[in-house]
């Protein structure tokens, strides 16, 4: 057995014994692999262990990665923050994106949505402890939001992302009442399955509070090397 195996074993292991120790059934979490600053190769090696989800931050580097390995059967998710002038590389490449926190984002990315595709689905990500230096719609706002992205012919709006300051556990439960609070009005709430919470060291607390995707860099391929990077 290799190490990304062993590794993403281990990670498969404390996602299933959250679940158990919070009642939940067993594969009600999804595990995405979040590769930013990893070569291909490495992502490659990943694949082969059975991962299929992948998340990227970084624009450039992630086409980089999906032209490298587009003989793989990978559903690439992007994680990162979004730039309005971004969109189009988004809306092309990638079947899911996390960080939208405006309306203009999510209608640039429906309207550049090839129509032979799939419809991309999108997670609303909410400033859920109110950080200033974090991306993020206000809660406030995502009732509104949540109204008109629905709207949007090529987008499947699937739920709410939310990175809490490191600790700030209780912003994992905050995150989980919103998303039920929506549940309840929204105009197709069968779309409205994906709570995208929890990363290396706060996974069993957010899988806890009812997280149905965690975002797994660190513990899966190692301490991250940012030294050549500029973005
Ligand atoms: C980098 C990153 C992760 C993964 O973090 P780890 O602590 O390495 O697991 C998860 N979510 C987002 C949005 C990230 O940028």
């Amino acid at each position: 057995m290799n190490d990304l195996n062993q590794a993403r074993n281990h990670v498969l292991a404390q996602i299933q014994d959250a679940c158990l120790a919070a009642n939940r059934d067993l594969g009600q979490v999804q595990l995405l692999a979040v590769s930013k600053t990893h070569p291909s190769p490495l992502l490659r090696e990943m694949y082969s262990t059975g991962q299929r989800s992948f998340g990227e931050n970084y624009l450039q580097e992630a086409l980089d990665k999906i032209e490298d390995l587009k003989d793989l059967d990978i559903e690439w998710h992007f994680i990162g923050h979004v730039q309005r002038n971004k969109t189009k590389h988004l809306a092309e490449k990638f079947a899911w994106v996390h960080g939208v926190d405006r309306f203009i984002i999510a209608e640039r990315l429906s309207k550049q949505r090839d129509v032979t595709q799939d419809p991309l689905n999108i997670c609303l990500q909410v400033n859920i402890d109110a950080q200033d230096s974090k991306d993020g719609c206000q809660p406030d706002e995502v009732v509104e939001l949540v109204k008109q992205i629905s709207l949007l012919p090529h987008l499947r709006l699937r739920g709410l992302m939310v990175i809490p300051a490191p600790h700030h556990t209780e912003a994992f439960q905050d995150a989980k009442q919103l998303f039920d609070q929506v549940k309840v009005f929204h105009v197709r709430p069968e779309d409205w399955d994906t709570l995208s919470m929890g990363m290396s060291g706060d996974l069993v607390e957010a899988i806890a509070a009812g997280s149905t995707m965690v975002r797994i860099g660190t513990a899966l391929f190692g301490a991250r090397d940012y030294s050549t990077k500029n973005e």
